[in-house]
């Protein structure tokens, strides 16, 4: 196995050794494409792109990178942060857990004790999140997400109206959740209010370059490594880091940790980011999907570059490294 070495080794081995596992991983075929979104199940079940973008900027990228599809679930990581700066930890804490569920992201359950929804990662979580977005109505809120993202990937984003309505249309779990936790006085506004929002956030298009970016971000303190911009502030991101350690690979999150190690994000569409502090983002999109809703060819992809790259938190050479 290789060590932290291959960090230093000279950047066309890294490249090519994208290019070795997206040759090695495109054959693979198995899994199933989200259709309980209708107009997701449109996406070409083909579709594989993997990009790494360092903290000083260097990109590798293989694959249709540049190709657009929504974030979906990826986007609570991002929306968990701008809670975070508009309430501090303490507030948010009573809002919304940070404990991992083991059941799947769209499960409808709360904390029995507290009613907090379990963690953010997770859909009554999220849901919980975005309506603590400040803002003085619905368009001056959807503006501050979008200018959030916008400092994430360095460019303006919009949102598809057509996966964005069809989510409106069919999303009655999400609904049924947004109900339960109004009971409950964790939501304090109309659910179609919250979840509107919601719908919006997760319909918002990004690409694999994309979303390399914005979790190199979040390796670098906050800061862009391309822009340079300070997307969140810095005391935020041991936090958004440690649920999506803990929680962001739902019910497989523990298995994650103990592979790949790394705090990462999947969504629906098909997208995974994984996030190795002081060094990398690391995104792959491929919308095929396990039964836990993650990236079939997204997981192999990252159990293999985490053990190449020797990028597991607790990976012993990785620690020793760091000491020297
Ligand atoms: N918009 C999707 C939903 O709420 C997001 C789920 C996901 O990406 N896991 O069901």
């Amino acid at each position: 196995m290789a060590n932290q070495e291959d960090l230093a080794k000279p950047p066309s081995s890294l490249q090519s050794f994208l290019e070795d596992l997206h040759c090695k991983y495109k054959p693979l075929q198995n899994g199933a494409v989200a259709n309980y979104i209708p107009e997701l199940a449109k996406v070409d079940p083909d579709s594989f792109s993997i990009c790494i973008v360092t903290v000083d900027g260097e990109v590798y990228e293989v694959g249709d990178s540049q190709q657009l599809f929504t974030i979906q679930s990826i986007s609570k990581v991002f929306v968990y942060g701008l809670a975070l700066e508009d309430h501090g930890r303490d507030y948010i804490l009573t809002r919304v857990g940070v404990e991992p569920t083991g059941d799947a992201f769209n499960a409808i359950i709360l904390d029995e004790q507290s009613k907090r929804p379990y963690n953010p990662m997770v859909n009554a979580g999220a849901i919980a999140t975005t309506s603590l977005i400040k803002g003085s109505g619905a368009t001056e809120r959807l503006n501050r997400m979008l200018d959030m993202f916008r400092r994430y990937i360095g460019r303006d984003v919009f949102v598809d109206i057509s996966v964005f309505t069809s989510e409106r249309t069919t999303g009655h779990r999400n609904r049924a959740m947004a109900h339960l936790m109004l009971n409950f006085g964790m939501i304090d506004e109309p659910i179609d209010t919250a979840l509107d929002l919601y719908f919006q956030q997760c319909a918002v298009m990004v690409n694999c370059h994309d979303l390399a970016v914005m979790a190199a971000t979040l390796a670098n303190k906050g800061v862009n490594p391309m822009t340079k911009e300070q997307a969140v502030n810095s005391r935020y991101v041991k936090d958004i880091l440690s649920v999506m350690y803990t929680c962001g690979m739902y019910n497989f999150a523990g298995e994650w940790a103990y592979k790949v190690g790394i705090p990462a994000k999947s969504g629906i569409s098909g997208g995974i980011i994984a996030v190795v502090p002081d060094k990398m983002g690391i995104a792959v999109f491929s919308p095929r999907l396990d039964a836990r809703g993650n990236s079939v060819r997204g997981v192999k992809v990252c159990e293999e570059l985490s053990q190449h790259l020797g990028l597991h938190l607790f990976e012993c050479a990785r620690l020793v490294k760091s000491q020297e």
